[in-house]
């Protein structure tokens, strides 16, 4: 089963990622992630990457489309897998389109998070992350257990540099416009659009409502795999 995971910044893409691929064993592939282990390990695409990420922009679509070949190619994706943040542009989503054929994998299926802009700009700014291992928080709705600090591994939490107001508008406008017109490539498939403004464990039960009769194709992927 592929999943795409799609929604404005700040929708709670990240905290439903890791509850859905912790059920159902298939890895989460954030290109967001995956970008800034590239800047951080200072590799060219990194480079590349850095300020227009920092400026809410969106990474080119030959670079992001090449990274995400590369990570979906690997053998732990044979069952399936889940995508967070890609396809962010019309182009991005026909080029999956063509490497899920190649792949012989099936359609994905599309679970949009809907949340109102004005919801998501405070939600972004009491966001804070672990650099260590990616785990997200939210001060208002998920603290961590002691203030400042990751609940796994007891680092102290960041906020992402995107994640400052005047960039969050711009990422949120970059949604708008190039983002949203993906999903009208979607609107034959398997497309479920969710309510992202509950909390995480009415989402999540929503979405294992929807995937729980999809179930058997990722038994027979892993059984054959
Ligand atoms: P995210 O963590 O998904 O919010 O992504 C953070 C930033 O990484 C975005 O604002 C973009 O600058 C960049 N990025 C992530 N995924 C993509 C993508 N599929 N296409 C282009 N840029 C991306």
């Amino acid at each position: 089963m592929v999943l795409l995971l799609f929604g404005p910044p700040g929708c709670g893409k990240g905290t439903q990622s890791r509850l859905i691929t912790s059920w159902l064993k298939i890895p989460a592939i954030s290109t967001g992630e995956m970008l800034r282990a590239e800047i951080q390990a200072g590799t060219a695409l990194g480079q590349a990457a850095q300020s227009i990420m920092a400026g809410g922009g969106l990474v080119g679509d030959d670079l992001v489309n090449e990274m995400l070949l590369q990570r979906v190619s690997k053998p732990d994706c044979s069952p399936g897998f889940l995508l967070d943040g890609y396809p962010r542009t019309v182009e991005q989503a026909e080029y999956l389109d063509r490497v899920l054929d190649d792949l012989k994998m099936p359609p994905a299926v599309v679970l949009h998070l809907d949340v109102p802009n004005d919801a998501l700009v405070g939600r972004m700014s009491s966001r804070r992350q672990c650099p260590k291992c990616s785990r997200v928080y939210n001060l208002l709705h998920q603290p961590p257990r002691v203030a400042g600090l990751c609940d796994d591994d007891a680092t102290p939490l960041i906020t992402r540099k995107d994640d400052r107001e005047e960039v969050v508008r711009a990422r949120l406008e970059m949604y708008d416009c190039l983002t949203r017109p993906v999903l009208a490539h979607y609107q034959h498939t398997d497309y479920f659009q969710i309510r992202g403004d509950r909390s995480p464990g009415y989402i999540f039960e929503e979405i294992s409502g929807i995937l729980e009769p999809r179930l058997g194709n990722v038994q027979q992927a892993m059984e054959a795999g």
